[in-house]
């Protein structure tokens, strides 16, 4: 019965060209991911060792899920994802068995990528004064043991987000668990640039409209602001007239910017 609240299997396919710029991460989530398991085999006859798990970690909105989305669509592997934060919302115990039941079925349905989002809410270390310590660590210890059990099972790749890397157990990136970690930075110009005509592809705008200047005056935008920019446009479009408008102007994205400020400070970068 756990199962049904946790671990769910989702199919949303997402194409890596629906995420703007970011080609060495791209890259290397390929050969990261990609290769392993739709090479399987060249693998094995070149006797390389596939990843046992990629971390991905960087600020919050700048499509750490939607790549994961994005490789495993590529790699046609099942997908099976749980988030930290599922895991503690159960009473003592549950939490560890649902974990085992999860890698359980990535193991049965491989090949497999396991995602775990916020990973660090679920194998953080430990934090005084939050959470009881003892469950915090016992679930450590079954993630690890898990992770471990999985070298002798072919087919699945563990993967795992996270905004605050520095709050992962140091146990985590021992080799034979993530040892693959990728940082995933907020979009370059040409990375926005690329968000914002992927977030625009549906909506009808005005000939006006210059994407590379805004493009050029969105620094420390993170896709997902710049995703909401594109909404935003498009209502005060709709607000200024609800009759007739049938386009995005340039002024309504003027309009968006000056509503919608970049979260990410300075040295966040
Ligand atoms: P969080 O840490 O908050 O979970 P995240 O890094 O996992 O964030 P996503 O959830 O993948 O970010 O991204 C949020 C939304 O922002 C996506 O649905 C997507 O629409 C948009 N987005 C983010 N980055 C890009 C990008 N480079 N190109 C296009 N869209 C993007």
């Amino acid at each position: 019965p756990s199962m049904a609240r946790g671990a769910a299997v989702e199919f949303d396919p997402i194409s890596w060209d629906d995420i703007g710029g970011l080609e060495g991460v791209k890259c290397k989530l390929k050969q990261a991911v990609e290769w392993p398991l739709r090479h399987a085999d060249a693998f094995q006859r070149l006797r390389l060792k596939p990843p046992c798990g990629v971390l991905l970690h960087g600020p919050p909105g700048c499509s750490k899920t939607t790549l994961v989305r994005a490789a495993a669509t590529a790699s046609g592997a099942t997908f099976i994802s749980l988030s930290g934060a599922q895991l503690y919302s159960m009473y003592v115990g549950e939490g560890e068995a649902l974990l085992r039941e999860t890698f359980r079925r990535a193991r049965l349905t491989s090949p497999s990528i396991l995602f775990f989002d916020e990973l660090d809410s679920l194998v953080g270390k430990r934090v005084e004064g939050e959470q009881t310590g003892e469950s915090t660590a016992r679930i450590l210890s079954s993630f690890l043991t898990e992770m471990d059990g999985l070298e002798l099972a072919q087919g699945v790749l563990v993967m795992g987000a996270t905004n605050r890397p520095h709050a992962l157990d140091a146990a985590l990136v021992r080799p034979g668990r993530f040892d693959v970690v990728l940082y995933v930075p907020p979009p370059d110009k040409e990375g926005r640039l690329q968000a914002l005509q992927i977030h625009t592809r549906s909506i009808p705008l005005a000939p006006e409209v210059d994407l590379r200047a805004i493009a050029a005056a969105t620094e420390r935008y993170t896709g997902a602001e710049l995703a909401a920019v594109c909404r935003e446009a498009a209502m005060t479009a709709l607000r200024e007239d609800a009759a007739s408008a049938a386009e995005v102007r340039q002024a309504h994205f003027e309009a968006a910017l000056a509503g919608i400020k970049p979260q990410l400070a300075p040295a966040d970068l």
